[in-house]
């Protein structure tokens, strides 16, 4: 099937826009692939530093919160007593639900008032966040709840309760530190923010928000607490935005944003981390190249296609041209080279062969009719000659000093009437005749004179011969005579009459007197042949001859003196 000019080129238009389209698909394929990392990553740094800024915000507003019940303190409340810090404490918890524990310590570390009265009158003198309020504000990071993780209730998700600690001294007058004011923020207040950045499209696309401590460990995963063991320590994290191989599996688009500290006491060290696999980070571009392969393949079958038709306009007329070459070739003179006019080289092509094929057939014409004339002339020819030849075959048969037949047709007729008289047995005889001293005839009144005896011979001898007999010349002053049906008797009679017919009457021209002698074979066809029949015959004028001349004799029988 490809082995055509149209199959050929078509293909090749097929396999060039393959080509071309694979090159600009895997060009804008990858085009769009960086793109859209550039654009999914900035999005990603965007949402890290949405929520790097909300926990830095509510780190400090907590703090300043805490910061400014402390410095009012000393004039609204001189005593640390719980009757009076109590009910504001219930307040201040009940505005602000991320404190799940506020209470006031005094400067010994034993707590005087909380809300809910939880933990009144407990030694705290231990904790970190005691020990470092009493020199300053304090903010301590996130850990579980130790005392209060079986008074408060347990959270909604099951979830162990974790708490980051704000603490402030509250001063007196002369600014001696009186005691400690300190709250437990509930660690559910982070979740709460990372919720509200990642919205519903953003989770959907597998975005995932983590937040690390300054150590690097986990503090928040959206998986829950038991995810965060899974997280390796320590990963190193891009500033911007990369592709990262995570301990707990795929690659993923990422990029590590620190929480910007509004002030040196909420600066914690902490990390956003935001991440997303990197397959749905680019699956626009995935599809836009698959898209684009799609596109590409179609347009390349569209070109093959069209490339097919378009060659089939050249294609078409030389096939029939070839296909007209071929019948042509075949013998069919009639076949016509069609015209084509697609392009300048095919109708060269039409013209060329058309004007071939026009020579041929007047050629082959002009051959045929030369031929046919020449079969006439040769026609004409042959029948002239064969007129010639009858003429001649008359001729060589007759001989012309006398008329009679020649020796040939002599020797021919014996041969058919002996094979005649052979089967029927009716008697035939074989008679030779020859002039006696003939030669004198000539030596005396001239070889004119002699040819005038011989006619005159053949005219009488001629006249003695029945229709059936058959005579001829049979060579010089000899002759031969042939008598179908006629026995020896016959033979004898009739020579006898021959002999009588010259003898008793004087030639013209004055030649006189002539005598003949005569060999008879009766019957001829007692002899093995017709040379053998002759033989006999010669025999017998020789016989004659030698007897005296002027006489008939026959082979094998005593022969007659002379008659005169
Ligand atoms: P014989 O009695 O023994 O036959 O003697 P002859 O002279 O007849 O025989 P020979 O054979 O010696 O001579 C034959 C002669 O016949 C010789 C030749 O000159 C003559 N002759 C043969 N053919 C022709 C011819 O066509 N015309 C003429 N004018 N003479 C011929
Ligand atoms: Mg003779
Ligand atoms: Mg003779």
């Amino acid at each position: 099937m490809f082995q055509t000019f149209r199959a050929r080129v078509a293909l090749m238009f097929g396999v060039l826009a393959i080509v071309a389209m694979g090159a600009l698909s895997l060009g804008l394929g990858a085009m769009v692939a960086r793109e859209q990392a550039r654009d999914q990553g900035d999005a990603l740094h965007t949402l890290g530093r949405g929520t790097a800024a909300a926990l830095a915000e509510g780190l400090f507003e907590r703090m300043r919160e805490i910061e400014l019940i402390a410095a009012t303190a000393e004039g609204l409340r001189p005593s640390l007593d719980s009757a009076e810090w109590r009910p504001l404490l219930d307040r201040m918890q009940a505005t602000r639900p991320q404190f799940a524990w506020i209470g006031v310590v005094d400067a010994g570390g034993r707590v005087q008032a909380a809300t809910g009265g939880l933990l009144n009158g407990q030694d705290v003198s231990g904790r970190p966040w005691f020990k470092e309020a009493l020199k300053g504000p304090h903010v301590g990071d996130v850990h579980p709840a130790k005392l209060l993780a079986t008074l408060l209730p347990a959270a909604a998700d099951g979830e162990p309760l974790r708490f980051i600690d704000f603490a402030a001294p509250l001063l007196d007058a002369q600014g001696r530190v009186q005691g400690v004011i300190g709250a437990h923020g509930s660690w559910e207040w982070a979740k709460d923010v990372v919720q509200a950045v990642r919205s519903e499209s953003v989770r959907e696309r597998g975005v995932q928000i983590f937040i690390l401590d300054r150590a690097g460990q986990v503090i928040h995963h959206p998986a829950g607490p038991q995810a965060m063991a899974t997280l390796a320590a320590g990963v190193a994290l891009p500033l911007t935005p990369s592709r990262v191989a995570w301990s707990d599996g795929g690659e993923h688009l990422s990029v590590a944003v620190p929480v910007p500290a509004r002030n040196a006491i909420t600066q914690l060290g902490w990390t956003v981390v935001v991440r997303q696999p990197v397959d749905l980070a680019m699956a626009t571009a995935a599809r836009a190249r698959s898209v684009v392969l799609v596109a590409g393949a179609l347009a390349a079958l569209a070109v093959m296609g069209l490339a097919w038709l378009a060659i089939g306009r050249f294609s078409r007329p030389l096939q029939a041209i070839s296909t007209a070459a071929r019948r042509i070739q075949a013998g069919d003179l009639a076949a016509r080279i069609p015209e084509a006019t697609q392009s300048s080289e095919l109708r060269q092509l039409s013209d060329s062969l058309r004007g071939m094929t026009q020579t041929l057939v007047e050629r082959e014409r002009a051959l045929e009719q030369a031929n046919a004339g020449l079969e006439e002339r040769v026609a004409e020819r042959t029948a002239e000659l064969e007129r010639a030849n009858t003429e001649l075959q008359k001729l060589a048969r007759k001989d012309a000093l006398t008329g009679l037949f020649n020796r040939r047709a002599a020797d021919d007729r014996l041969g058919e009437e002996m094979a005649r008289h052979r089967r029927s047995l009716s008697g035939l005889s074989v008679m030779l005749v020859d002039i006696d001293h003939f030669k004198r005839v000539n030596d005396t009144h001239g070889h004119a004179a002699g040819d005038a005896v011989l006619r005159e011979l053949a005219q009488r001898l001629s006249r003695r011969c029945r229709n059936t007999d058959f005579i001829a010349r049979f060579g010089g002053e000899e002759f031969v005579v042939l008598l179908p049906d006629t026995p020896v008797e016959g033979a004898l009679a009739l020579a006898e009459k021959m002999r009588r017919a010259v003898a008793d009457e004087p030639m013209p021209g004055g030649v006189g007197l002539v005598t003949l002698s005569i060999g008879i074979a009766s019957p001829a066809e007692y002899f093995v042949d017709a040379a053998a029949a002759l033989a006999a015959a010669d025999e017998a004028l020789y016989t004659a001859k030698r007897s005296g001349r002027n006489r008939a004799v026959m082979y094998g029988q005593p022969y007659p003196l002379a008659a005169d």
